[in-house]
């Protein structure tokens, strides 16, 4: 029959004797508690109970607390390490103590500051950058944020530019279109630059994302083989 306790139910909200069924995430909980009745009445009997270990129930009572360190005095004024929660209510002595020793024996594990940069880097570029739809352990290079643009020579206005790919020298008396590239920021690369063709641009927007990627260390984040598929593909939309 497992454990039981007066609570609400999730279902019915009536108090009641309810279990701890395990689900999935609900509301931020890893369990809902169900009355016996709905358990029967929506047959709920096979879904096991919620059976956390002591460090998953301290995390559930824990996890949307804030945890702030604050420094406690003795008599003589040294300084002493201390918690408190949002509401400055010090965390008691025997969370401290548990938190301590759980925290010894991560600190104890091969490889943990390898694993934290990894993480750390991960959420740093899932923050930055899509998904690469194709490969989801690769992000896609923001394109879009290369301002790639397609003009037109406007007829009354004689100006010229040397394409920064191919060095011809082009003029607006010649007519037609041109495309200038104005990487933003993120990117972390000068002037605009202009080309006489889709394939000069092609070349000059992979060389500036090659150098971004090889700058930033980004060779496994990025597919760089699929890159200039997507170029020609990122111009032709221009
Ligand atoms: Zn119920
Ligand atoms: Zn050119």
């Amino acid at each position: 029959m497992g454990n039981t306790e007066v609570e609400v139910c999730d279902i019915c909200l009536s108090m009641q004797d309810t279990k701890r069924l395990q689900v999935k995430r609900y509301r931020g909980q890893r369990y809902r508690n169900v009355c016996l009745p709905c358990i029967s009445e929506k047959g709920l009997e096979n879904i096991p109970e919620y059976n956390p270990t002591k460090l998953q129930e301290f995390v559930d009572e824990m996890e949307w607390d804030a945890i702030v360190p604050t420094i406690l005095y003795d008599d003589n004024g040294k300084e002493y390490l201390g918690f408190a929660n949002g509401q400055t209510n010090l965390l008691a002595k025997d969370k401290m103590r548990f938190i301590a020793e759980e925290l010894l024996k991560t600190v104890e594990l091969n490889g943990l500051a390898e694993f934290i940069e990894n993480h750390n880097e991960k959420t740093y570029m899932i923050a930055l950058y899509s998904r690469d739809p194709e490969n989801t352990d690769k992000f896609l290079v923001p394109l879009d944020r290369l301002n790639i643009k397609r003009k037109q020579f406007k007829k009354n206005k004689v100006w010229g530019f040397t394409c920064g790919n191919c060095s011809t020298k082009i003029s607006s008396k010649d007519g037609g279109e041109y495309f200038s590239i104005s990487p933003s920021q993120i990117f972390n690369y000068g002037p605009t630059e202009r080309a006489c063709s889709e394939g000069c641009m092609k070349v000059i927007a992979k060389d500036i994302v090659m150098e971004w990627i090889s700058d930033n260390d980004y060779h496994d984040d990025f597919d760089t083989d699929k890159l200039g598929r997507r170029i020609t593909e990122h111009i032709k939309q221009a």
